[in-house]
Protein backbone atom coordinates (compact mmCIF):
# COMPACT_ATOMS: atom_id res chain seq x y z
CA UNK A 1 0.00 0.00 0.00
CA UNK A 2 1.91 3.58 -0.95
CA UNK A 3 0.56 6.32 1.19
CA UNK A 4 1.47 10.19 0.73
CA UNK A 5 2.31 12.96 2.96
CA UNK A 6 -0.05 15.83 3.47
CA UNK A 7 1.97 18.87 4.80
CA UNK A 8 0.76 22.51 5.77
CA UNK A 9 3.44 25.12 7.44
CA UNK A 10 2.36 27.90 10.04
CA UNK A 11 5.92 29.92 10.13
CA UNK A 12 6.20 32.79 12.36
CA UNK A 13 8.86 35.47 11.56
CA UNK A 14 9.45 38.48 14.44
CA UNK A 15 9.84 41.50 12.71
CA UNK A 16 12.51 43.63 12.72
CA UNK A 17 10.78 46.44 15.00
CA UNK A 18 12.57 49.10 16.68
CA UNK A 19 9.53 48.80 19.26
CA UNK A 20 6.90 46.05 20.26
CA UNK A 21 3.24 45.76 18.14
CA UNK A 22 1.32 47.65 21.18
CA UNK A 23 3.40 49.78 23.26
CA UNK A 24 6.90 51.53 23.15
CA UNK A 25 9.05 49.31 24.66
CA UNK A 26 12.22 48.58 22.43
CA UNK A 27 12.61 45.36 21.00
CA UNK A 28 15.67 43.81 22.29
CA UNK A 29 17.37 40.10 22.47
CA UNK A 30 19.79 39.43 25.52
CA UNK A 31 18.87 41.95 27.21
CA UNK A 32 18.12 42.37 31.12
CA UNK A 33 15.33 40.12 31.69
CA UNK A 34 11.87 42.22 32.27
CA UNK A 35 13.99 45.26 31.41
CA UNK A 36 11.79 45.90 28.14
CA UNK A 37 8.01 46.44 29.84
CA UNK A 38 5.62 48.69 30.51
CA UNK A 39 2.07 48.20 31.76
CA UNK A 40 0.93 47.98 28.36
CA UNK A 41 3.13 44.45 27.71
CA UNK A 42 2.32 43.44 31.21
CA UNK A 43 -1.48 43.40 30.50
CA UNK A 44 -2.28 46.04 33.65
CA UNK A 45 -5.42 46.71 33.61
CA UNK A 46 -6.39 49.86 32.00
CA UNK A 47 -3.29 49.83 29.81
CA UNK A 48 -4.80 50.72 26.41
CA UNK A 49 -2.77 49.46 23.12
CA UNK A 50 -1.78 51.70 20.33
CA UNK A 51 -0.94 49.88 17.30
CA UNK A 52 2.79 50.02 15.52
CA UNK A 53 2.65 51.37 12.37
CA UNK A 54 5.24 49.72 11.30
CA UNK A 55 3.57 46.27 11.85
CA UNK A 56 1.07 46.46 8.84
CA UNK A 57 3.27 47.97 6.72
CA UNK A 58 5.65 44.75 6.81
CA UNK A 59 2.48 42.41 6.95
CA UNK A 60 1.63 44.06 3.54
CA UNK A 61 4.97 43.97 1.89
CA UNK A 62 5.03 40.29 2.68
CA UNK A 63 1.85 40.02 1.83
CA UNK A 64 2.59 41.63 -1.53
CA UNK A 65 5.51 39.50 -2.41
CA UNK A 66 3.94 36.28 -1.88
CA UNK A 67 0.79 37.18 -4.09
CA UNK A 68 -1.57 37.71 -1.80
CA UNK A 69 -4.51 39.81 -1.25
CA UNK A 70 -4.36 42.59 0.40
CA UNK A 71 -7.67 43.76 2.79
CA UNK A 72 -8.55 46.99 2.62
CA UNK A 73 -9.83 46.70 6.82
CA UNK A 74 -8.68 43.91 8.22
CA UNK A 75 -9.46 43.25 12.46
CA UNK A 76 -7.44 42.10 15.35
CA UNK A 77 -8.90 39.29 17.38
CA UNK A 78 -8.05 38.07 21.01
CA UNK A 79 -6.90 34.93 21.47
CA UNK A 80 -7.62 33.44 24.67
CA UNK A 81 -5.69 31.74 27.12
CA UNK A 82 -4.68 30.70 29.95
CA UNK A 83 -0.50 30.30 30.69
CA UNK A 84 1.75 32.74 32.43
CA UNK A 85 3.56 33.20 29.17
CA UNK A 86 0.79 36.29 28.60
CA UNK A 87 0.10 38.08 31.20
CA UNK A 88 -3.14 39.94 30.05
CA UNK A 89 -4.55 36.16 29.53
CA UNK A 90 -5.11 36.63 25.87
CA UNK A 91 -2.98 36.92 22.95
CA UNK A 92 -3.82 39.90 20.42
CA UNK A 93 -3.87 38.23 16.73
CA UNK A 94 -5.70 38.29 14.07
CA UNK A 95 -8.93 35.75 13.43
CA UNK A 96 -11.82 35.92 10.76
CA UNK A 97 -10.23 38.77 9.15
CA UNK A 98 -6.39 38.78 8.30
CA UNK A 99 -4.58 41.18 6.80
CA UNK A 100 -3.33 39.17 3.77
CA UNK A 101 -4.70 36.14 2.17
CA UNK A 102 -5.32 34.08 -0.72
CA UNK A 103 -1.14 33.85 -1.56
CA UNK A 104 0.84 31.59 -3.39
CA UNK A 105 4.49 30.84 -3.50
CA UNK A 106 5.93 28.89 -6.69
CA UNK A 107 8.46 26.15 -5.72
CA UNK A 108 10.27 24.61 -8.85
CA UNK A 109 7.61 22.76 -10.39
CA UNK A 110 4.23 23.44 -8.39
CA UNK A 111 2.26 26.22 -6.29
CA UNK A 112 2.02 26.36 -2.83
CA UNK A 113 -1.17 28.47 -1.57
CA UNK A 114 -0.62 30.97 1.28
CA UNK A 115 -4.19 30.66 3.13
CA UNK A 116 -3.20 33.89 4.93
CA UNK A 117 -0.83 36.12 6.46
CA UNK A 118 -2.04 37.99 10.13
CA UNK A 119 -0.88 39.80 12.50
CA UNK A 120 0.14 38.76 16.09
CA UNK A 121 2.06 39.67 19.36
CA UNK A 122 4.71 37.33 20.64
CA UNK A 123 4.24 35.85 24.15
CA UNK A 124 7.10 35.82 27.04
CA UNK A 125 9.66 33.46 27.89
CA UNK A 126 9.14 30.57 30.53
CA UNK A 127 13.08 29.32 31.57
CA UNK A 128 12.26 26.09 33.67
CA UNK A 129 15.10 25.82 36.02
CA UNK A 130 15.63 23.51 39.29
CA UNK A 131 12.13 22.79 40.04
CA UNK A 132 10.97 26.91 39.86
CA UNK A 133 9.88 28.71 36.60
CA UNK A 134 11.03 32.28 35.70
CA UNK A 135 9.69 34.68 33.19
CA UNK A 136 10.50 37.16 31.25
CA UNK A 137 8.31 39.39 29.91
CA UNK A 138 10.76 41.11 27.36
CA UNK A 139 9.23 39.69 24.39
CA UNK A 140 6.01 39.61 25.18
CA UNK A 141 4.23 42.22 22.36
CA UNK A 142 7.25 41.59 20.36
CA UNK A 143 5.06 42.05 16.77
CA UNK A 144 4.97 38.86 14.66
CA UNK A 145 3.83 37.38 11.00
CA UNK A 146 2.14 34.13 10.99
CA UNK A 147 1.90 32.87 7.45
CA UNK A 148 -0.10 29.91 7.20
CA UNK A 149 0.19 27.69 3.87
CA UNK A 150 -2.63 25.68 2.47
CA UNK A 151 -1.60 21.54 3.21
CA UNK A 152 -0.17 21.25 -0.24
CA UNK A 153 3.11 20.36 0.32
CA UNK A 154 3.79 16.51 0.06
CA UNK A 155 7.66 16.05 1.08
CA UNK A 156 10.09 17.05 3.68
CA UNK A 157 11.88 18.57 0.52
CA UNK A 158 9.19 20.72 -0.44
CA UNK A 159 8.66 21.97 2.57
CA UNK A 160 12.12 23.04 3.09
CA UNK A 161 12.28 24.22 -0.70
CA UNK A 162 8.88 26.71 0.73
CA UNK A 163 10.19 27.60 3.82
CA UNK A 164 13.57 28.91 2.22
CA UNK A 165 11.54 30.79 0.25
CA UNK A 166 9.81 32.27 2.60
CA UNK A 167 12.61 33.27 4.09
CA UNK A 168 14.53 34.85 1.31
CA UNK A 169 11.51 37.31 1.02
CA UNK A 170 11.93 37.88 4.68
CA UNK A 171 15.39 39.17 4.46
CA UNK A 172 15.46 40.83 1.20
CA UNK A 173 12.19 43.01 2.35
CA UNK A 174 14.57 43.39 5.28
CA UNK A 175 11.39 43.10 7.81
CA UNK A 176 12.22 40.08 10.09
CA UNK A 177 16.57 38.76 10.90
CA UNK A 178 15.16 34.84 10.26
CA UNK A 179 17.71 33.87 12.70
CA UNK A 180 16.03 30.20 13.65
CA UNK A 181 18.42 29.28 16.35
CA UNK A 182 17.15 32.36 18.54
CA UNK A 183 13.36 31.62 17.65
CA UNK A 184 13.21 34.96 15.58
CA UNK A 185 12.00 32.75 12.65
CA UNK A 186 9.77 29.91 13.82
CA UNK A 187 7.78 26.72 12.41
CA UNK A 188 5.29 24.41 12.94
CA UNK A 189 4.73 21.54 11.15
CA UNK A 190 1.47 20.05 10.28
CA UNK A 191 1.27 16.08 8.56
CA UNK A 192 -1.29 13.60 8.19
CA UNK A 193 -0.65 10.31 5.82
CA UNK A 194 -3.34 9.12 3.26
CA UNK A 195 -3.37 6.36 0.96
CA UNK A 196 -2.38 7.49 -2.80
CA UNK A 197 -5.02 8.17 -4.63
CA UNK A 198 -7.33 9.07 -1.43
CA UNK A 199 -9.45 12.36 -2.15
CA UNK A 200 -9.86 13.71 1.42
CA UNK A 201 -7.29 14.64 4.29
CA UNK A 202 -6.75 12.50 7.21
CA UNK A 203 -6.53 13.41 11.11
CA UNK A 204 -2.76 15.42 11.35
CA UNK A 205 -0.48 16.28 13.93
CA UNK A 206 1.14 19.52 14.65
CA UNK A 207 4.68 19.88 15.58
CA UNK A 208 6.47 22.51 17.65
CA UNK A 209 10.16 23.50 18.66
CA UNK A 210 11.66 22.85 15.65
CA UNK A 211 14.73 25.41 15.38
CA UNK A 212 16.42 24.44 11.96
CA UNK A 213 15.12 23.88 8.49
CA UNK A 214 17.22 20.64 8.60
CA UNK A 215 15.41 19.63 11.90
CA UNK A 216 11.86 20.61 10.17
CA UNK A 217 13.24 17.32 7.33
CA UNK A 218 13.81 15.51 9.76
CA UNK A 219 10.47 15.96 11.99
CA UNK A 220 8.80 15.76 8.51
CA UNK A 221 10.05 12.46 8.23
CA UNK A 222 9.47 10.92 11.06
CA UNK A 223 6.44 11.76 11.67
CA UNK A 224 5.61 10.12 8.38
CA UNK A 225 7.11 7.25 8.83
CA UNK A 226 4.89 7.19 12.10
CA UNK A 227 1.68 7.52 11.18
CA UNK A 228 2.38 4.90 8.22
CA UNK A 229 3.02 2.59 10.88
CA UNK A 230 0.03 3.21 12.91
CA UNK A 231 -2.51 3.05 9.75
CA UNK A 232 -0.20 -0.08 8.47
CA UNK A 233 -1.13 -1.50 12.01
CA UNK A 234 -4.86 -0.70 11.54
CA UNK A 235 -4.79 2.24 13.99
CA UNK A 236 -5.73 6.01 13.50
CA UNK A 237 -3.68 9.11 14.16
CA UNK A 238 -5.49 11.57 17.33
CA UNK A 239 -5.27 15.01 16.46
CA UNK A 240 -2.78 15.91 18.77
CA UNK A 241 0.22 19.02 18.88
CA UNK A 242 3.83 16.96 19.70
CA UNK A 243 7.25 18.59 20.46
CA UNK A 244 9.68 17.53 18.22
CA UNK A 245 13.06 16.78 20.27
CA UNK A 246 15.65 16.83 17.61
CA UNK A 247 18.98 15.51 20.11
CA UNK A 248 16.56 12.24 19.81
CA UNK A 249 15.25 12.31 16.79
CA UNK A 250 11.59 11.69 18.04
CA UNK A 251 8.47 13.87 18.75
CA UNK A 252 6.49 13.57 22.17
CA UNK A 253 2.93 14.41 22.87
CA UNK A 254 2.66 17.49 23.82
CA UNK A 255 -1.52 17.76 24.22
CA UNK A 256 -4.69 17.01 22.60
CA UNK A 257 -5.00 19.76 20.52
CA UNK A 258 -6.86 22.34 22.01
CA UNK A 259 -10.21 23.12 19.03
CA UNK A 260 -10.70 26.66 18.08
CA UNK A 261 -13.50 27.30 19.91
CA UNK A 262 -11.56 26.61 23.18
CA UNK A 263 -9.33 29.94 22.16
CA UNK A 264 -13.05 32.12 21.87
CA UNK A 265 -11.74 34.43 19.50
CA UNK A 266 -13.70 37.68 19.08
CA UNK A 267 -12.55 41.10 17.83
CA UNK A 268 -10.37 43.12 20.14
CA UNK A 269 -12.40 45.97 21.42
CA UNK A 270 -9.00 48.09 22.09
CA UNK A 271 -7.97 48.48 18.75
CA UNK A 272 -9.62 50.01 15.39
CA UNK A 273 -9.20 48.11 12.31
CA UNK A 274 -6.21 47.73 10.56
CA UNK A 275 -7.11 50.28 7.31
CA UNK A 276 -4.94 49.84 3.92
CA UNK A 277 -6.40 51.98 1.39
CA UNK A 278 -5.00 52.12 -2.53
CA UNK A 279 -3.14 55.21 -1.44
CA UNK A 280 -1.46 53.32 1.47
CA UNK A 281 -0.64 50.22 -0.67
CA UNK A 282 0.62 52.28 -3.57
CA UNK A 283 2.55 54.25 -1.41
CA UNK A 284 4.04 50.68 0.29
CA UNK A 285 4.74 49.33 -3.14
CA UNK A 286 6.33 51.61 -4.90
CA UNK A 287 8.91 52.17 -1.44
CA UNK A 288 9.50 47.93 -1.27
CA UNK A 289 12.69 46.58 -2.35
CA UNK A 290 13.53 44.60 -5.37
CA UNK A 291 11.96 41.10 -3.91
CA UNK A 292 14.24 37.94 -4.75
CA UNK A 293 12.57 36.17 -7.77
CA UNK A 294 13.21 39.56 -9.61
CA UNK A 295 16.91 40.27 -8.68
CA UNK A 296 17.69 36.37 -9.42
CA UNK A 297 16.02 36.98 -12.80
CA UNK A 298 17.86 40.58 -13.59
CA UNK A 299 21.05 38.56 -12.26
CA UNK A 300 20.38 36.02 -15.19
CA UNK A 301 19.87 38.15 -18.06
CA UNK A 302 21.47 41.35 -17.16
CA UNK A 303 24.36 39.65 -15.43
CA UNK A 304 24.91 36.69 -17.16
CA UNK A 305 25.50 35.02 -14.05
CA UNK A 306 24.56 30.80 -14.21
CA UNK A 307 21.90 29.93 -12.73
CA UNK A 308 24.52 28.05 -10.02
CA UNK A 309 26.49 31.42 -9.63
CA UNK A 310 23.10 33.28 -9.00
CA UNK A 311 21.91 30.71 -6.39
CA UNK A 312 25.39 31.08 -4.85
CA UNK A 313 25.30 35.20 -4.59
CA UNK A 314 21.65 35.53 -3.46
CA UNK A 315 22.58 33.30 -0.34
CA UNK A 316 24.28 36.76 0.69
CA UNK A 317 22.17 39.58 0.54
CA UNK A 318 25.10 42.14 1.79
CA UNK A 319 27.02 40.32 -1.46
CA UNK A 320 24.05 41.39 -3.72
CA UNK A 321 24.11 44.66 -2.32
CA UNK A 322 28.15 45.45 -2.99
CA UNK A 323 27.37 43.57 -6.75
CA UNK A 324 24.85 45.92 -7.59
CA UNK A 325 26.86 48.69 -6.34
CA UNK A 326 29.81 47.67 -8.62
CA UNK A 327 28.08 47.62 -11.83
CA UNK A 328 26.12 50.39 -11.36
CA UNK A 329 29.70 51.80 -10.81
CA UNK A 330 30.47 50.05 -14.25
CA UNK A 331 32.23 47.09 -13.27
CA UNK A 332 31.51 43.93 -15.31
CA UNK A 333 29.45 42.18 -12.79
CA UNK A 334 31.22 38.60 -13.77
CA UNK A 335 34.19 40.08 -12.48
CA UNK A 336 32.59 41.43 -9.23
CA UNK A 337 30.94 38.54 -8.98
CA UNK A 338 34.32 36.65 -8.83
CA UNK A 339 36.06 39.18 -6.33
CA UNK A 340 33.22 38.43 -3.99
CA UNK A 341 32.66 34.95 -3.88
CA UNK A 342 36.21 34.24 -4.06
CA UNK A 343 38.97 36.77 -2.39
CA UNK A 344 36.56 38.32 0.08
CA UNK A 345 34.41 35.52 0.94
CA UNK A 346 37.62 33.99 2.20
CA UNK A 347 38.33 37.16 3.68
CA UNK A 348 35.58 37.78 5.73
CA UNK A 349 35.52 34.12 7.02
CA UNK A 350 39.78 34.23 8.29
CA UNK A 351 38.56 37.91 9.76
CA UNK A 352 35.72 36.04 11.63
CA UNK A 353 32.93 38.91 10.53
CA UNK A 354 29.76 38.77 8.64
CA UNK A 355 28.83 39.89 5.22
CA UNK A 356 27.30 42.82 6.70
CA UNK A 357 30.32 43.93 8.27
CA UNK A 358 32.30 44.51 5.12
CA UNK A 359 33.84 47.66 5.50
CA UNK A 360 33.72 49.31 1.87
CA UNK A 361 31.15 48.51 -1.04
CA UNK A 362 30.55 48.31 -4.61
CA UNK A 363 32.22 51.34 -5.62
CA UNK A 364 35.50 50.75 -4.17
CA UNK A 365 35.45 47.06 -5.76
CA UNK A 366 34.56 48.69 -9.36
CA UNK A 367 37.69 50.94 -8.86
CA UNK A 368 39.69 48.22 -8.12
CA UNK A 369 38.17 46.04 -11.22
CA UNK A 370 38.77 49.30 -13.19
CA UNK A 371 42.65 49.33 -11.90
CA UNK A 372 43.59 45.95 -13.39
CA UNK A 373 41.53 46.85 -16.45
CA UNK A 374 43.87 49.88 -17.17
CA UNK A 375 46.74 47.62 -16.12
CA UNK A 376 47.54 49.62 -12.96
CA UNK A 377 47.81 46.88 -10.84
CA UNK A 378 48.72 42.96 -11.41
CA UNK A 379 45.41 40.29 -10.44
CA UNK A 380 47.31 39.57 -8.03
CA UNK A 381 48.40 42.71 -6.58
CA UNK A 382 44.65 43.23 -6.44
CA UNK A 383 44.42 40.35 -4.11
CA UNK A 384 46.65 42.42 -1.55
CA UNK A 385 44.81 45.93 -2.45
CA UNK A 386 41.30 43.84 -1.12
CA UNK A 387 43.30 42.84 1.69
CA UNK A 388 44.37 46.55 2.72
CA UNK A 389 40.55 47.59 2.36
CA UNK A 390 39.50 45.57 5.16
CA UNK A 391 41.84 47.03 7.49
CA UNK A 392 42.32 50.13 6.34
CA UNK A 393 39.59 52.92 5.52
CA UNK A 394 40.70 54.12 2.45
CA UNK A 395 40.22 53.67 -1.66
CA UNK A 396 41.60 51.21 -3.93
CA UNK A 397 43.76 54.14 -5.26
CA UNK A 398 45.46 55.60 -2.17
CA UNK A 399 46.18 51.85 -0.82
CA UNK A 400 48.11 51.22 -4.72
CA UNK A 401 49.34 54.49 -3.86
CA UNK A 402 50.53 54.53 -0.38
CA UNK A 403 51.95 50.71 -0.91
CA UNK A 404 53.68 51.57 -4.24
CA UNK A 405 51.48 48.93 -5.55
CA UNK A 406 51.63 50.37 -9.06
CA UNK A 407 52.52 47.86 -12.13
CA UNK A 408 55.67 47.59 -13.12
CA UNK A 409 55.85 47.84 -16.85
CA UNK A 410 59.12 49.88 -17.54
CA UNK A 411 61.71 47.58 -19.75
CA UNK A 412 64.62 49.31 -18.55
CA UNK A 413 63.61 48.91 -14.69
CA UNK A 414 62.36 45.32 -15.25
CA UNK A 415 65.29 44.65 -17.09
CA UNK A 416 67.49 45.79 -13.90
CA UNK A 417 65.50 43.04 -12.09
CA UNK A 418 66.16 40.37 -14.76
CA UNK A 419 69.73 40.62 -15.29
CA UNK A 420 69.94 39.71 -11.07
CA UNK A 421 67.84 36.89 -10.82
CA UNK A 422 70.24 35.66 -13.96
CA UNK A 423 73.40 36.46 -12.37
CA UNK A 424 72.10 34.47 -9.16
CA UNK A 425 70.75 31.34 -11.19
CA UNK A 426 73.51 30.87 -13.40
CA UNK A 427 72.50 26.84 -13.59
CA UNK A 428 68.87 27.85 -14.56
CA UNK A 429 70.52 29.98 -17.49
CA UNK A 430 72.89 27.22 -18.64
CA UNK A 431 69.74 24.73 -18.85
CA UNK A 432 67.78 27.29 -20.67
CA UNK A 433 70.44 27.32 -23.14
CA UNK A 434 70.90 23.60 -23.41
CA UNK A 435 67.18 23.40 -24.45
CA UNK A 436 65.66 23.16 -21.03
CA UNK A 437 62.71 25.63 -21.64
CA UNK A 438 60.90 25.05 -18.67
CA UNK A 439 63.77 26.81 -16.73
CA UNK A 440 61.78 29.57 -18.08
CA UNK A 441 59.18 29.35 -15.58
CA UNK A 442 61.71 29.53 -12.57
CA UNK A 443 63.55 32.83 -13.79
CA UNK A 444 60.06 34.24 -14.42
CA UNK A 445 58.68 32.99 -10.77
CA UNK A 446 61.86 34.88 -9.20
CA UNK A 447 61.81 37.92 -10.87
CA UNK A 448 57.85 37.96 -9.82
CA UNK A 449 59.01 37.58 -6.71
CA UNK A 450 61.63 40.32 -6.27
CA UNK A 451 59.22 42.86 -7.83
CA UNK A 452 56.43 41.36 -5.17
CA UNK A 453 54.17 40.55 -8.30
CA UNK A 454 53.80 43.60 -9.56
CA UNK A 455 55.40 42.98 -12.59
CA UNK A 456 53.28 43.53 -15.68
CA UNK A 457 54.04 39.37 -16.91
CA UNK A 458 53.79 39.96 -20.59
CA UNK A 459 56.52 42.69 -20.49
CA UNK A 460 58.52 40.63 -17.84
CA UNK A 461 58.74 37.42 -20.11
CA UNK A 462 59.96 39.37 -23.00
CA UNK A 463 62.75 40.80 -21.12
CA UNK A 464 63.86 37.56 -19.42
CA UNK A 465 63.28 35.78 -23.17
CA UNK A 466 66.03 39.14 -24.77
CA UNK A 467 68.48 38.44 -22.38
CA UNK A 468 68.22 34.55 -22.51
CA UNK A 469 68.79 34.47 -26.24
CA UNK A 470 71.58 36.80 -25.85
P1 LIG B 1 -6.06 25.42 12.96
O1 LIG B 1 -6.62 26.78 12.90
O2 LIG B 1 -6.92 24.43 13.65
O3 LIG B 1 -4.64 25.38 13.44
P2 LIG B 1 -5.78 25.58 10.13
O4 LIG B 1 -6.86 25.27 9.19
O5 LIG B 1 -5.44 26.97 10.38
O6 LIG B 1 -6.05 24.83 11.47
O7 LIG B 1 -4.52 24.83 9.60
C1 LIG B 1 -3.32 24.89 10.24
C2 LIG B 1 -2.27 24.26 9.36
O8 LIG B 1 -2.52 22.88 9.19
C3 LIG B 1 -2.23 24.81 7.95
O9 LIG B 1 -0.89 25.04 7.61
C4 LIG B 1 -2.84 23.75 7.10
O10 LIG B 1 -2.27 23.75 5.81
C5 LIG B 1 -2.48 22.50 7.84
N1 LIG B 1 -3.42 21.39 7.64
C6 LIG B 1 -4.75 21.46 7.67
N2 LIG B 1 -5.29 20.24 7.47
C7 LIG B 1 -4.25 19.38 7.31
C8 LIG B 1 -4.14 17.97 7.09
N3 LIG B 1 -5.19 17.20 7.02
N4 LIG B 1 -2.91 17.45 6.99
C9 LIG B 1 -1.81 18.21 7.10
N5 LIG B 1 -1.87 19.53 7.30
C10 LIG B 1 -3.05 20.11 7.42
MG1 LIG C 1 -3.42 27.42 13.60
ZN1 LIG D 1 5.54 47.57 26.73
Amino acid sequence: MEFEAIIGLEIHAELNCETKAFCSCPVAFAKEANSCTCPVCMGMPGALPTLNKKVPEYAVMLGIALNCKIREKSQHARKNYFYPDLPKGYQISQAKLPICYDGCVELDDKKIRINRIHIEEDAGKLIHMDGKTLIDYNRAGVPLVEIVTEPDLRSAKEAKLLLEKIKENLLYLGISECKMQQGNLRCDVNVSVRRKGDTVYNQRCEMKNVNSISAMERCINYEINRQIEIYKQGGSIQRQTRRWIDEKNESVVLREKESIGEYRYFPDPDLPCIEVTEAVLLKIKSAMPELPEIKRSRYLDNYALTKYECEEIMRVKAFTKILDEAVEHKAPAKKAYNYLVSDIARLINEKNITPDEIPFGGKQIAELIAMIEEGKITSTTAKDVIGCMFSENKSPSEIVKENNFTQLEDPKLLKAVVLDVLAENQKSVDDYKKGKKKAMGFIMGECMRKTHNRANASILSLVIREELEK
